[in-house]
């Protein structure tokens, strides 16, 4: 704005006191009074006119020396009504009485005009109404209100028009006399009814302006002494215009205006506003009627506006019990969210949802990157709201997501758990609509120069405007889904949290069942297979010679097989046990644990000729060195037993921090990843997780030796023990290489 523009303050029109102009429009009379003698307080200046006196020569004087008799005995007759018809010198008036400032108000009407409005009036209604029950949908309510409100007040255009959230209008119904300019969709700023006159509105709902051309006249005196200020006028059907709501009137080349409110809940929602380009008085009785008809009217959007409501619940209630049904039969949330992502995105309307439960955001649909939603959700963590957080422009709130406005634009947050990261997100994207406005809304008014009166604008010519950054707005019905998808959700980890707490225990008393099953397996069968030993050696001593070169081989298998038993049964004993160890974690050097166990291994490494590389010393690392002893053990002693052919090799090394991984190994994020690699025959890849399984063997034992088939089953759970992993990269011909890795010790 430059410096020679005066500064527009759009909130002075919100200042203007439009109920305290101290005048009314020229077309009746108005008289208050006070106290059981009803002494004239306040007149309006054109009594002359119609009482025969001037302003001056009635105040002062009780009702009874200015009113004649019969007149107040039909006054009093309808003061509890608030209106009467009277006579007053051959002409016929409406007297409209209300109380203001502690005075009792006398509006006087003429109602020449129509001189059996009463007994028309309930045909009125009657005829204004009759299209509601017919009509269905709001559109079409609002359509046949429109129709009637013109075929009974014969104004030249009867528009119905809909505040939304910021009080910007819009014009959703309208019927017009051919020829006149429609306003049907437009939309007009807030500030083209300020905030005083959309009071004004919800307190008196009726409010006709017969000729905006006419000078308006003035109270006398126009300040109450003791207020000091003019008699308030609100709720007074003559109450005059204030001018620069004439102007914006003249402007829209509009001499009548006749406004009825649309209340729901004692809250403007909306208004039909009725223009025409002449003067025109419509009749109290026929104003009543239309207000009768604004309240069916209202009753009926609102009725409307239920059921549209409890069906688009029913229909959410069954996609949320579809929803909750299906993540309870999965395990984990995160396995089943993506396989229901339609049914999530469904619940409230959004193309894109993430759910922070803590760890990992699980999303779903079109959303920004993990990390963004992750940054979003600490900023709405700080947030002051109790449970639903929704808005339409997210980057005007969070700039960081702005230029995701075409994912994101759009957010619906639910709360899961009080000052904690843990959200429900639903996203909609950007939808860039045009908005129709009845002129340019960024400007409402001219301001004339140094401090003038406002001016309502001079165009209504539509202007349209592109509306960016926003998304579709959230109706009530999405908040309420995400609301209960909260409720649905919390039930189902708490739930799944149960499930597991039960599963933990049973797999703990499995184990414990296990182990106390080994340990009487052990200690039953040792006894009856050391008797079978026994006896075994001592039929091959003293009856060798019997049984013929057939029943020795026997006896050796009966001999061999009983001996296997046992050592699978120890096996089956020691692997049982892992369950309740405890770790003595220390700082264990590798080197000389793998240089203890290649010392009891050299005769067998001799005997197979087999060299073992070790290309840089192993480094320390905390462990149990007692049990990793044992996992290298199993790990160096298979390498020596599975080779095969001419080159006869292990190799013993390791991956240490920040140096390049081989692939097998790349997932894993410990410090060291060590491994023991052979030449060897090699394992085919459907059995690369089958060898970790107990007692589970794929070579004839006989072929390579002595081995019960536990050893890495034992070997993975020590590694696991540790909070690492063991497994291998192997196929048959290119050898084996078997890695591990430990975790930090726990605690
Ligand atoms: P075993 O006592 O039979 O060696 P393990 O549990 O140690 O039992 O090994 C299970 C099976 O895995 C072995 O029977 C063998 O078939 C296979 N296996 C283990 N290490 C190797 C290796 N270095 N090369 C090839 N196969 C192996």
């Amino acid at each position: 704005m430059s410096p020679s523009e005066p500064e527009l303050d759009l909130s002075q029109c919100d200042r203007e006191p439009i109920h305290l102009l101290g005048g009314i429009q020229p077309h009746g009379v108005l008289l208050a009074f006070r106290g059981p003698e009803r002494t004239l307080a306040v007149v309006s200046a054109n009594t002359q006119e119609l009482l025969g006196r001037p302003p001056e020569a009635l105040l002062g004087l009780p009702l009874a020396q200015v009113l004649p008799p019969d007149m107040l005995l039909q006054l009093d007759a309808a003061s509890a009504q608030g209106f009467a018809r009277v006579e007053l010198q051959g002409r016929a008036f409406r007297a409209l009485l209300h109380a203001s400032d502690g005075l009792t108000v006398l509006e006087l009407e003429p109602a020449e005009s129509e001189p059996h409005a009463e007994e028309h009036a309930l045909e009125w209604v009657g005829r204004l109404v009759s299209p509601l029950p017919g009509a269905r949908g709001t559109q079409a309510l609002l359509q046949a209100a429109a129709e009637a409100v013109r075929a009974l007040t014969g104004f030249d255009r009867v528009m119905v028009y809909r505040f939304d959230a910021d009080w910007h209008g819009e014009v959703l119904a309208e019927s017009r006399r051919e020829g006149v300019d429609g306003f049907l969709g437009l939309h007009f700023p807030a500030s083209d009814i300020p905030a005083q006159a959309r009071a004004l509105y919800t307190r008196n709902p009726l409010r006709l302006i017969a000729d905006a051309r006419a000078a308006p006249v003035p109270l006398v005196p126009f300040m109450l002494p003791e207020l000091r200020r003019p008699l308030d006028l609100s709720g007074a059907a003559l109450r005059s215009v204030s001018p620069v709501h004439l102007e914006y009137l003249r402007n829209m080349g509009v001499v009548a205006s006749f406004s009825l409110s649309l209340l729901q809940e004692g809250a403007l929602w909306g208004l039909i506003a009725c223009h025409h380009h002449a003067p025109l008085h419509v009749s109290h009785e026929r104003r009543r009627a239309c207000e009768v008809l604004t309240r069916l009217l209202t009753l009926q959007l609102a009725a409307e506006e239920r059921a549209a409501e409890a069906t688009e619940h029913t229909r959410r209630s069954a996609l949320l019990g579809r929803l909750a049904t299906q993540l309870e039969q999965r395990s984990s949330l995160a396995e089943a969210l993506p396989r229901h992502a339609v049914l999530v995105l469904e619940l409230t309307g959004a193309t894109g949802a993430a759910l922070l439960l803590g760890e990992q955001p699980l999303l779903v649909g079109t959303t920004p990157p993990a990390a963004e939603v992750e940054a979003l959700a600490t900023w709405l963590a700080a947030q002051p709201f109790e449970t639903v957080f929704q808005t339409e422009r997210l980057g005007a709130l969070f700039p960081p997501l702005a230029p995701r406005a075409d994912v994101a634009a759009g957010l619906l947050a639910v709360r899961l758990e009080p000052a904690a990261p843990r959200f429900a997100l639903w996203f909609r994207p950007e939808l860039p609509r045009t908005v129709t406005w009845g002129g340019d809304p960024q400007k409402p008014v001219s301001a004339e120069p140094a401090g003038a009166r406002l001016h309502p604008r001079a165009s209504f010519h539509a202007w349209e405007e592109t509306v960016r950054g926003a998304s579709r707005p959230w109706a009530r019905a999405d908040l309420e889904a995400a609301e209960d998808f909260r409720g649905a959700l919390v039930g189902v980890v708490l739930r799944q949290a149960e499930e597991l707490t039960r599963l933990t225990r049973a797999l703990a008393r499995s184990n414990a069942e296990l182990d106390a099953f080994a340990y009487t397996v052990a200690h039953d069968l040792k006894e009856p297979l050391r008797g079978i030993q026994v006896y075994a050696d001592i039929l091959q001593e003293e009856h060798g010679g019997a049984l013929g070169e057939e029943g020795q081989r026997e006896l050796e298998f009966l001999k061999w097989l009983a001996q296997r038993s046992g050592a699978q049964l120890e096996a089956l004993f020691e692997y049982s046990r892992l369950g309740r160890l405890e770790l003595s974690w220390g700082l264990e050097d590798m080197q000389r644990l793998v240089e203890e166990v290649l010392g009891m291994l050299t005769a067998r490494l001799a005997e197979g000729r087999v060299e073992v590389r070790i290309p840089r010393r192993l480094p320390q690392v905390h462990c149990d060195g007692v049990r990793i002893r044992q996992v290298w053990a199993n790990l160096l002693s298979n390498a020596a037993k599975y080779q095969q052919g001419e080159e006869r090799w292990i190799e013993v090394g390791f991956h240490g921090p920040g140096e390049p991984r081989p692939e097998a190994a790349s997932r894993y994020e410990a410090p060291y990843v060590f491994h023991v690699r052979d030449p060897g025959i090699g394992i085919p890849e459907q059995f690369h997780e089958a060898i970790f399984e107990l007692f589970r063997r794929l070579h004839p034992e006989r072929a390579y030796g002595g081995g019960t088939g536990a050893g890495l089953a034992i070997a993975r759970r020590l590694v696991r023990l540790h909070g690492g992993e063991l497994w291998v990269d192997s196929a048959p011909g290119k050898g084996s290489t078997f890695y591990f890795t430990l975790g930090r010790r726990a605690g």
